[in-house]
């Protein structure tokens, strides 16, 4: 079977290091954290900013722009920027939304339909989907197609038949954001069952079914993500320590289902990514 590609999503917007003292805010910390995880075995870091004083959730490009720096500097892992905006309200909040394009990185994170997230609505009108998979292509950044319900893929199929994605489309599977798609074993293989034939998937689940969708991905040939952004513990009533300890708790799950951990140059051809940044 082919190896599974283990991404970190280190801080997302929402942990507070109220929540778990680890969860990191500064770009040096944020940075760390993915270079960490990276050693554990994770070969592309999903990485949102935070205001480095108050920790809120922030889209500042100078921001995002240190993190890759400071990644880059000293690791080949594959970077991920957000461009989910869900804090981001306003006029120019599209144009905030996709700074993060600009800066190049190995890929950015595009969501591609709306739906009720926990408390609030996640709007992500069909010519945001457009504009963002336009300007992924034109920048040569990699779309990683964030889907949290069955309809959302179908919108993405819509996109990648009008050639907005280049092939293999590369696809996160949501599972288990409270009123998305429940993370249960039979959802996510209805999911998968979607997908086009060349498309190259990855599963997140949120709170404690990260671990029962690890196990999924890794079963049914996918990949996986962990990290704060999904959870905080390592099992019931055990916070993590750090992000890299849940990347090595899902290279253990995978090892022991004898799938091997992918390495940022593996990963990158799987993707069809070019080796230069
Ligand atoms: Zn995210």
């Amino acid at each position: 079977m082919n190896k599974v590609i283990v991404t970190v999503a280190v801080n997302g917007s929402r942990p507070t290091k109220a929540m778990n003292p680890a969860v990191p805010y500064t770009p040096a910390e944020i940075a760390d954290a993915a270079v960490e995880a990276h050693r554990a075995g994770a070969a592309i870091a999903h990485i949102h900013v935070r205001d480095p004083e108050s920790g809120t959730p922030s889209s500042r490009l100078e921001l995002f722009a240190e993190v890759l720096d400071r990644i880059r500097s000293r690791c080949d892992m594959l970077v991920n920027l957000t461009t989910s905006g869900l804090h981001v309200t306003g006029q120019d909040a599209l144009e905030q939304r996709l700074a993060p394009v600009q800066l190049r990185p190995d890929l950015c994170s595009l969501d591609i339909g709306s739906l009720n997230f926990r408390d609030r609505l996640f709007a992500n009108p069909p010519e945001f989907g457009e504009e963002a998979a336009r300007r992924m292509q034109a920048a040569g950044v990699k779309p990683e197609i964030e889907v949290f319900d069955v309809g959302h893929i179908d919108q993405a199929l819509d996109l990648i038949g009008r050639g907005l994605i280049e092939p293999p489309p590369y696809f996160q599977l949501c599972m288990g954001v409270k009123w998305g798609i429940p993370a249960t074993p039979e959802n996510l293989l209805f999911m998968r069952s979607k997908l086009p034939a060349d498309a190259q998937w990855s599963v997140l689940g949120v709170g404690a079914a990260q671990w029962t969708m690890v196990a999924m991905g890794v079963l049914l040939g996918g990949h996986v993500r962990v990290g704060f952004e999904d959870n905080l513990h390592l099992r019931k009533g055990v916070l993590a320590r750090s992000n890299a300890e849940l990347v090595e708790q899902a290279v253990r799950i995978a090892q022991a289902l004898q799938r091997e951990v992918a390495t940022p140059a593996e990963a990158r051809a799987m993707l069809h990514l070019s080796g230069s940044f």
